[in-house]
């Protein structure tokens, strides 16, 4: 928003100056005259305060309208859950028990900016880091829980998602539970370097050793799933679920277009390619999630014929 501010009083700036100086203005070529932009963007502040504008369809409404899945009303787009609101959707009520609520990123290359900037996230959305684990119920099924939230630095894996993600694992492991995933982000945390490409192997190896107790792993992609995390724990589900429409992929796409030279198509890195080329299993609506990874856990019970 102050970005397209200051657009604008530039833009007004150097066009009242051109005026008076119309005579200079016919010396010099056409291209000048020519305003750089011909409609001013449209402002952001006719937006009544409790409303919001969905960024796909342009309707605005009371936030209210969203509901508690944050779906818009008008075009079905999905808003980003923050990973609170997204526990209080899949585990049942009062189920969820945290794990390592207060473990913190440190900052092993003392990199500008990354403390205060962590600090600052910290206050804002009262996480400590990117993720959230622990144990709960679905559906009256127990498993372990973990959702990635977008809004602590695109989720970004460091050191702190790592080791939570290994330990979710670990203790899945040692108690034979099946562990389910909500995964966003947008890769490994540069700001830990080293450290945070090396989370990438330990917790993949915590998930071949969860595999190999013969224990179910599922994942939910959602919006956007990139970098790292795809490229460890999100595509190692024994079964992989997807939201709707959420952005899927590795590299981005500019990236890959100049490595292979040549267009990718539009849909490109979406939940539905990704799925009719065999990389997603079900993509499933918000609404019917917790029904679905109920079902799963269910068949993978052992009690799949109870009723
Ligand atoms: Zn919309």
């Amino acid at each position: 928003m102050a970005l397209l501010k200051n657009r604008y009083v530039s833009l007004n700036e150097t066009a009242e100056p051109k005026e008076k100086k119309s005579f200079f203005a016919s010396l010099f070529s056409k291209k000048d005259e020519k305003p750089e932009v011909k409609e001013p963007p449209k402002k952001d502040d006719d937006i009544p305060a409790g409303s919001v504008k969905c960024p796909d369809c342009g309707s605005i409404y009371d936030k209210k309208e969203l509901g508690s899945l944050k779906i818009c009303p008008k075009c079905a787009r999905y808003y980003r859950l923050n990973c609170k609101e997204r526990i209080r959707l899949i585990a049942d009520k009062d189920s969820f028990e945290e794990f390592d609520a207060n473990m913190q990123p440190k900052d092993p290359l003392n990199f500008p900016g990354y403390a205060e900037k962590v600090a600052s996230l910290q206050e804002k959305t009262g996480l400590k880091d990117a993720v959230i684990t622990g144990k709960c119920t679905i559906g009256g099924f127990p498993a372990v829980l973990g959702v990635m939230d977008s809004g602590f630095m695109m989720a970004s894996m460091g050191s702190v998602v790592g080791e939570k993600v290994t330990r979710a694992f670990e203790y899945a492991t040692a108690n034979r539970l099946p562990i389910v995933l909500f995964t966003c982000s947008g890769g490994a945390r540069m700001q830990e370097g080293i450290v945070s490409l090396m989370q990438m192997a330990k917790v993949s190896a915590a998930a071949a050793r969860h595999s190999e107790a013969g224990l179910l792993y599922i994942t939910v992609l959602t919006d956007p799933t990139t970098g790292g995390v795809t490229a460890s724990f999100a595509m190692l589900g024994d079964i992989i679920l997807s939201e709707p429409k959420a952005l899927i992929g590795f590299a981005g796409r500019r990236v890959i277009e100049q490595t292979i030279k040549q267009k990718l198509p539009d849909e490109f890195q979406h939940a539905e390619f990704l799925q009719e080329h065999g990389f997603v299993d079900k993509i499933v609506d918000r609404e019917a999630l917790p029904y679905t990874i109920r079902d799963i856990l269910k068949i993978h019970s052992g009690k799949g014929g109870e009723e």
